[in-house]
């Protein structure tokens, strides 16, 4: 299916929190736009956090209202479950090829879970990072955006089961559905492909993957989440009790030439958070944050000074030499050397949470477009591409205050393409 309407429209592949932003102030302004979510769901990664610095509020409070103003602008054309094939042409005039996957559930969905009750096939819930489970027709978040159920096809047992269309009484459900292909002609195209967590397993020293109790600060965002596999209750994965004790360990695999060499600028603050939401929930709970330089600049500042206020939080500047697990109990020794008073310092704690970065998805999925990118996969921004615009983390570890500004400025910059052809 080939489809035009005309060169005064802008294509942003990602729909995040940067995608979205692009799309929506470029509509506002007149521009009709193609928004292009490979996931089920528009969000990106900001819908699995728990709070966000530094106001500590619920995602709800920024992506609803994003949601809103895509539902309620008919100039905005969401597609997801969809992905660019390839980008030809050149500014005022480039032809965008998209994939959509097939969602098995049409329009009429209600959202009322009838189905959900039906399907007897589970799978790892990855919105939760496979802490939780779903079954293989679900519905992406309680949020989610498009509010409609899909299928995951690699577990769900088709023809052979059709217990869910059997369940559902609105004619929902097509286990027939094909992938679809669109061409659509635009006069610019923005990528807000953003980041993903750092395979954490890769580093060998603190065994994530190994020691049950060692986890992510993304893992953590979701133990901690109300909707979570464990509704709130920061739980170590061993036993399930309620933790009494939390190591961070800052800079996990960042700033080191063997992982990341950068600097993912937000880690440091996300444990900041984390440390925060885990003091208000547990009031007697002990945190240890080690680290080799925190980094909060400008206004988050003030973030830092606070924490350092509270006696329960220790902060001990040093790296993380091993992390040592005791066979019966679980419990994790951090072991350290603490650079401020030249000692060795263990620490025994129920849960590590290290703080690993982010790592840019061009670097996994480079778009069949012409697009620089730098050593680390970071998409380059600049004039060799003209009418190409990168945005967000796709383009620089950020946090979502300033990838709203900077997606609102690449809105200016691909209308600009647009008007000046
Ligand atoms: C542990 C942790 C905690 C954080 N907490 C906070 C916080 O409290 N406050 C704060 O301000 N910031 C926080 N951040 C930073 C925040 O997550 C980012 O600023 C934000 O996610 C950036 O949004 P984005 O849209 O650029 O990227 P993403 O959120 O990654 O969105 C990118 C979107 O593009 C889609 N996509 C990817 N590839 C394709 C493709 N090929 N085709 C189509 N679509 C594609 C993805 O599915 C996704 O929906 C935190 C980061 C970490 C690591
Ligand atoms: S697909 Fe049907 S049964 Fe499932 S939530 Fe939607 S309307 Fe309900
Ligand atoms: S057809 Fe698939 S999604 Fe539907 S109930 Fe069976 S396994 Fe679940």
């Amino acid at each position: 299916m080939a489809t035009s309407i005309g060169n005064r429209s802008v294509c942003v592949i990602g729909g995040g929190i940067s995608g979205m932003t692009t799309a929506i102030e470029a509509a506002e302004v007149g521009y009709e736009v193609y928004l292009i979510e490979k996931a089920p769901s528009l969000g990106g990664r900001v819908v699995q956090m728990n709070q966000y610095f530094p106001k500590l509020c619920p995602p709800q409070c920024g992506v609803e209202i994003n949601y809103r103003r895509i539902r309620v602008n008919p100039r905005i054309r969401h597609f997801t479950l969809a992905e660019v094939e390839g980008v030809s042409g050149i500014p005022g005039n480039f032809d965008v090829t998209v994939r959509m996957g097939p969602r098995y559930v049409n329009e009429k969905c209600t959202s009322c879970n009838k189905c959900t009750d039906a399907c007897p096939v589970e799978r790892q819930s990855d919105y939760d990072y496979g802490m939780g489970k779903t079954k293989a027709i679900y519905l992406p978040h309680e949020m989610a955006f498009p509010m409609r159920y899909v299928i995951d096809d690699t577990v769900c047992l088709k023809e052979q089961c059709s217990k869910c269309v059997a369940a559902c009484r609105y004619d929902a459900i097509e286990l027939s559905m094909k992938p679809k292909s669109l061409t659509i002609n635009v006069g610019s195209v923005v990528l807000a492909t953003g980041w993903s967590p750092y395979h954490a397993i890769k580093i060998d020293n603190l065994k994530f993957g190994i020691y049950r109790n060692v986890i992510r600060n993304v893992e953590m965002e979701r133990l901690a989440a109300p909707n979570g596999p464990t509704k709130g209750k920061i739980l170590s994965p061993s036993d399930k009790k309620e933790i009494k004790s939390i190591a961070f360990v800052q800079c996990a695999g960042s700033r080191d030439e063997n992982h990341l060499a950068y600097c993912s600028s937000v880690c440091c603050l996300a444990s900041m958070k984390q440390a925060t939401y885990v003091r208000s929930q547990y009031p007697d709970a002990d945190i240890f944050i080690f680290y080799i330089d925190i980094r909060a600049t400008g206004r988050f500042e003030d973030f830092y000074v606070k924490l350092q206020t509270d006696r329960k939080i220790s902060f001990i500047k040093g790296k993380v030499a091993k992390i040592i697990e005791d066979e019966g109990t679980k419990a994790l020794t951090v072991v350290a050397e603490d650079i401020l008073s030249g000692k060795k310092v263990y620490r025994k704690v129920d849960m590590v949470v290290l703080a690993t970065g982010m790592v840019p998805n061009g670097i996994k999925a480079k778009m069949p477009a012409d697009i620089v990118y730098d050593e680390f996969g970071f998409a380059v921004s600049d004039l060799q591409s003209p009418g190409i615009y990168v945005t967000g983390c796709t383009k620089k570890p950020a946090d979502v205050a300033s990838c709203i500004q900077d997606a609102t400025g690449t809105a200016l910059k691909a209308i600009q393409t647009i008007v000046g052809v």
